[in-house]
């Protein structure tokens, strides 16, 4: 999905579920090529081979043995040319100070995160290190970074396209909804992924109109499947801007309405770490959507830092595991805590849990084993176009059979 970026970044952290989490929040922003490590000396080594020396790393200030400081004493007596972003949970004047130190050695610092890091302020640091690198030869390298003008044009002119991703019932195989994801074709660069213009759409307060564009398309597919009879839930993701206003749920109320779609068919997922900033507009919004019996699920769980009160709080009807705690979660330890917990959360407090980013069997033997509710990644179907979902269903249900995907006693995919 994300582009394949030759940026190489290294993270330095003694927190491995840290480690785990920036992997993640990069891989979304599309970059791939990381490098983890635990400990100072271990990073050194990866700096000193000319194959895995980074162009950015990312540095916890706080570590047991060789901690921030001392490292960047060795970048400089290494000649390091390449960027540095503080990472701590330290307060913000200890980290201004660090930041003036590693300036002082003349090392190009993009700036500092407070941790717990958020996904906008990593996307933030790393536009800093797109323009800072504009000019240069590896400037190509960076995901193109698309102005609010341009952006308003696309979604005026229809040129984003709704695509969608199955979400089947792990038990019975049975197709129970999908997931929109937006996409752009741009009539130049090809097919444009939502990493590089929701962040930029949420800035220039052209969320609401993008938003509105794909709940149009997403009701009116949801409405053409309802006819055919076939019992899909049509998920749409939700913006946490969307919610700053209370017209959201009357747009959400007629656009439904208009389409013929029953709001029961309808499920609206938000994103757990935008979730924290918790206003009560928002809080409101979501409430009355749920009485009106849309349904309320949330997103990338895992990656914020929610409380039982807070989920209590909102009514959701389901919780999706984030995919960086899904796949490969059968043979990593702490991947594996974190499926487990967030799965019997999901349980305790009745929701439905979905895990994302299956991607092979393994995961889906684990889901199965585990007694998850649904699952959606690669391994199942990638996102596509409304008009191939029929011939994917048909794929779908031979290849229940043929790869033994459910037990036979679960019975037989409707
Ligand atoms: P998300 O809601 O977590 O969506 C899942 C992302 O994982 C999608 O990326 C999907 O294509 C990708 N994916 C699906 N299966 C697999 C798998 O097996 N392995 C891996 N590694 N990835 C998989 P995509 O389409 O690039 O979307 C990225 C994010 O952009 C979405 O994350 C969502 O937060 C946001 N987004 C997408 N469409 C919209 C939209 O219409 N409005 C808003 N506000 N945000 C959107
Ligand atoms: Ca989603
Ligand atoms: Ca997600």
């Amino acid at each position: 999905m994300a582009e394949q970026l030759p940026i190489r970044i290294l993270i330095l952290d003694d927190d491995p579920f840290i480690l785990k989490l920036l992997t993640r929040m990069l891989a979304n922003l599309g970059f791939s090529s990381v490098d983890c490590s635990e400990d100072g000396t271990n990073a050194l080594k990866l700096l000193d081979n000319v194959a895995t020396r980074p162009d950015l790393i990312l540095l916890d200030l706080n570590m047991p043995g060789m901690d921030g400081i001392e490292f960047v004493r060795h970048l400089v007596e290494r000649g390091y040319s390449g960027s540095l972003i503080l990472v701590s949970g330290e307060d913000e004047r200890m980290l201004k100070t660090t930041e003036k130190l590693v300036q002082a050695h003349k090392i190009p610092i993009l700036g500092y995160l407070q941790k717990p890091v958020q996904p906008e302020a990593l996307r933030m640091q790393l536009m800093k290190m797109a323009s800072s690198l504009s000019g240069q030869n590896k400037k190509e390298n960076v995901p193109k970074i698309y102005d609010a003008e341009i952006i308003k044009k696309a979604i005026t002119t229809g040129e984003l396209v709704n695509y969608y991703q199955p979400k089947v019932r792990v038990k019975t195989g049975e197709v129970a909804g999908v997931e929109t994801l937006v996409r752009w074709h741009h009539p130049v660069d090809g097919v444009i992924y939502p990493g590089q213009f929701i962040g930029v759409a949420e800035q220039c307060g052209l969320i609401d109109l993008l938003t509105e564009t794909v709940l149009k398309q997403a009701f009116a597919q949801a409405g053409i499947w309802q006819k055919l009879g076939c019992d899909l839930k049509v998920a749409v993701n939700v913006s946490m801007d969307n919610l700053a206003s209370l017209d959201f749920q009357d747009t959400v109320v007629k656009l439904a309405t208009e389409a013929g779609v029953l709001p029961g068919r309808i499920v609206l997922e938000i994103t757990e770490s935008q979730l924290m900033g918790d206003e009560r507009i928002s809080l409101e919004i979501l409430t009355r959507l749920r009485l009106k019996r849309f349904h309320l699920s949330i997103d990338d769980f895992g990656t914020g830092h929610s409380s039982l009160a807070q989920l209590r709080d909102i009514p959701f009807d389901e919780l999706k595991i984030d995919q960086g705690f899904v796949h490969r979660a059968s043979e990593d330890e702490t991947l594996r805590a974190i499926y487990d917990a967030s799965l019997a959360l999901a349980k305790q407090l009745d929701m439905e849990a979905v895990a994302e980013g299956v991607e092979d069997r393994e995961d889906w033997e684990l889901l199965r084993q585990t007694g998850c509710d649904l699952a959606q990644g690669n391994f199942i179907a990638s996102p596509m176009l409304a008009e191939e979902l029929g011939a994917w269903v048909k794929k779908w249900r031979d290849r229940i059979g043929a790869e033994a995907l459910v037990s036979l006693s679960e019975g037989r995919v409707q």
